[in-house]
């Protein structure tokens, strides 16, 4: 289990009920960690009634004067304290010796969404970055993108029921324009100058942050997972396709139309396969984990996913061969992507990652031998697995907060 932050106890928890709810544990306890946290924060605003109100409820209460809808909300917030009566006193207890029920500073909860092609990543995670709950949805997005954002407010408001919620985050793939909280284009969820930052906010009442998958991931990466710590970071994940998240002193670089970090469309093979954006011999047409298995059965005949190459390299001459071709076009992305940037760090997250070493250590070679007057920068693999996304959408909801 990878503890999802670098950090106290509690974070490690909160990190193992990631992978459990989304996986085969009974909703039930994942309910219950959800309720006792309301508990906490019942108990927290209880305990302070003197406080400021936050600026967050103030967004709020101006929603709430646009909206009518929210009335109805607002009643379904004040529902849950019944709910957490009936919990154990001992679940509620440990919380709050985690969260430390002494202290006066309130935590606030946020809701974040990653929406993908297939599936959607939902928490609950507070200014701590505990993450109290998760859900997963199908995204559906052969219904269409209208239907893909009515899934992701019915989720939200969902979500909202179980605490006492600031503000959400979503975050799309796609180009997005998270100034204006616009999704641009997205071939994956067939969106095109969608407002969706607005529409979220109408329909829940309170702020909502938009943001682009990978890099709410790199942000995450950066913050909480491998980067904890670092100043400047890059996050590469390779799957499908390949991207990366530029993280500066904790802020990403969006690029003035929201494309920044297309790092898997950097040619490094002039004339080589066709890639989907329409180029020849992009990064990605020739390294990304549906290439190298393309190559592959190119080469052998036969069909391998990448793992299954990655774990026969030994055994398996156009499997090494394959893995050869692929790490050398890596480090010649990378180091493009070094000249540019400069980093300290290069984080490599996605499905590829899981072979870790068998990755990581000829790609340092690679580099190493191909740098001239660069810095090599340490490659590390991602922590976060596929909760980068989650989290990252959290952090941006939390700086609404
Ligand atoms: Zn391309």
């Amino acid at each position: 289990m990878t503890p999802i932050i670098n950090g106290t106890p509690a974070t490690a928890a909160a990190g193992k009920r990631i992978a459990t709810a989304s996986g085969v544990k009974p909703a039930r306890a994942a309910a219950k960690a959800a309720s006792a946290t309301t508990k906490v924060q019942t108990a927290k605003v209880k305990a302070t009634p003197a406080k400021p109100v936050p600026s967050a409820k103030r967004a709020r209460a101006a929603a709430k004067a646009a909206s009518p809808g929210e009335k109805v909300q607002t009643a379904k917030v004040k529902a849950a304290p019944a709910k957490v009566k009936a919990q154990p006193a001992k679940a509620a207890g440990s919380v709050k010796a985690a969260g430390g029920a002494k202290t006066r500073v309130k935590t606030q909860t946020v809701i974040s969404i990653d929406v993908g092609g297939t599936g959607m990543k939902c928490a609950l995670v507070d200014s701590k970055h505990r993450v109290l709950h998760t859900e997963r949805h199908a995204t559906g997005r052969e219904r269409g993108f209208e239907a893909v954002v009515g899934t992701i407010i019915d989720v939200a408001k969902g979500l909202a029921k179980r605490a006492d919620v600031s503000a959400i985050g979503v975050v799309v793939p796609g180009i997005v324009d998270e100034t204006n909280g616009i999704l641009r284009f997205s071939a994956n969820l067939g969106a095109r100058d969608f407002p969706l930052r607005d529409t979220v906010t109408q329909a829940l009442g309170m702020p909502v942050a938009i943001g682009h998958d990978v890099r709410a991931g790199g942000l995450a990466e950066a913050k909480l997972g491998a980067g904890a710590g670092r100043s400047q970071v890059l996050f590469v994940p390779i799957g499908t396709g390949i991207a990366a998240a530029h993280v500066v002193n904790g802020i990403v670089a969006t690029g003035a139309h929201g494309a920044a970090g297309e790092i898997g469309h950097i040619v490094v093979r002039p004339n080589g396969p066709q890639c989907g954006c329409g180029q020849r011999g992009c990064l990605e047409s020739v390294a990304s984990a549906a290439s190298l298995q393309r190559r592959y059965t190119e080469l052998s005949g036969k069909t391998k996913t990448a793992a299954q190459v990655s774990a026969t390299l030994k055994r398996d001459k156009r499997a090494a061969q394959v893995w050869d071709e692929v790490v050398d076009a890596l480090s010649d992305g990378l180091l493009t992507g070094q000249a540019l940037y400069d980093t300290e760090l290069i984080i490599i997250g996605g499905g590829l990652a899981e072979s870790g070493e068998t990755l990581l250590g000829p790609l340092r070679e690679s580099l190493a031998k191909k740098v001239t007057f660069h810095r090599v920068p340490e490659i590390m693999k991602a922590k976060l697995g596929d909760e980068a996304g989650c989290l990252g959408a959290a952090l941006m909801a939390l700086e609404l907060t």
